[in-house]
């Protein structure tokens, strides 16, 4: 029998102990160096211009709050991600996380690039030092993932084996450079990299579901995927639940916590609806997304 998810906020946590979980892996949230994450919020407090819609944050806390707050939901582990949207700023962005992970034992180490000269050099230090997961933005940082200046990180990070979140949908906004097909062009160069489609493409749902098809170390996460807030603007297909079937064993948990308009518990009944929506997914479905999934992505 499948759940239909947590009511509220406040079941979160039972109903993951309920699938039998040691707890939830959410490989996408944000955890930012304090006078960035001012930043971001100031964007989403007027984001009735970028995007033609509220966007109240709805955990706007201090960083020891938010962090309470994902563990209250029975998050075992996270990738907090990172990201610049100028040159010069990866490498900062990337020390100050690294810090961050080593005093939070929950918060897996991560790194992020922006094609630069200096990119080759600090994404391999990043490697060395035992980094688990990318972030690449494309919309924000407002760069060609193809770029040549990010090659050689790119072939060193799938030589690793190391997941890279890669945000290359055209949601919420376009960039120049977002798209599927201009991101199938980095896979095109280097079939080996494990990527994982932010957003599960959003809007593109469909295409990322064929690059995954085709590409056999492409993942999907469900940052935002499905929640009401989300089916107003770039609903899913009718049959979306369906489709995960053929590769429900590459759709990792993601919720863009903090900076996310409604409550943690939405993305989590978005979810239980489609295990719940199609016999051949179901709790197993569940555990794996919710858990197994991203923790051995994460190299758990
Ligand atoms: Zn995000």
């Amino acid at each position: 029998m499948t759940v239909p998810g947590p009511a509220t906020p406040s079941d979160v946590a039972t109903w993951v102990r309920s699938l039998d979980l040691p707890g939830i892996v959410d490989m996408h949230v944000h955890f930012l160096p304090e006078a960035v994450m001012r930043k971001v919020w100031a964007y989403f407090d007027s984001a009735e211009e970028h995007y033609g819609i509220r966007w109240p944050v709805y955990y706007r806390t201090d960083e020891q709050q938010r962090l309470a707050t994902l563990r209250s939901f029975g998050v075992a582990r996270f990738a907090p991600l990172v990201y610049p949207h100028k040159p010069e700023m990866a490498e900062w962005l990337n020390t100050w996380v690294s810090q961050f992970a080593a005093r939070e034992p929950d918060a897996v180490p991560t790194a992020t690039m922006y094609p630069e000269p200096t990119a080759s050099r600090y994404v391999a230090d990043a490697l060395r030092s035992g980094v688990r997961c990318f972030k690449v933005h494309v919309q924000v940082g407002d760069f060609d993932p193809r770029d040549e200046l990010l090659d050689d990180a790119w072939g060193a990070i799938a030589e690793a084996g190391v997941p890279v979140v890669v945000h290359c949908g055209h949601g919420p906004l376009r960039g120049t450079y977002t798209g599927l097909e201009v991101f199938e062009g980095v896979l095109e160069r280097h079939p080996r990299l494990v990527a994982v489609l932010a957003h599960a493409g959003m809007p593109e749902y469909v295409t990322a579901l064929r690059l995954a098809a085709r590409y056999p170390r492409v993942y999907l996460d469900t940052t935002m995927v499905g929640v009401e807030f989300t089916e107003r603007l770039a609903p899913l297909p009718p049959d979306w639940s369906r489709q995960l079937v053929a590769v429900s064993d590459r759709i990792v948990f993601g919720t863009d916590f903090p900076n996310i308009p409604y409550s943690y518990d939405n993305q989590l009944r978005a979810i239980a609806g489609w295990a719940e929506s199609e016999d051949a997914l179901g709790e197993t479905f569940l555990r794996s997304v919710l858990h197994d999934t991203p923790n051995k992505l994460l190299g758990g």
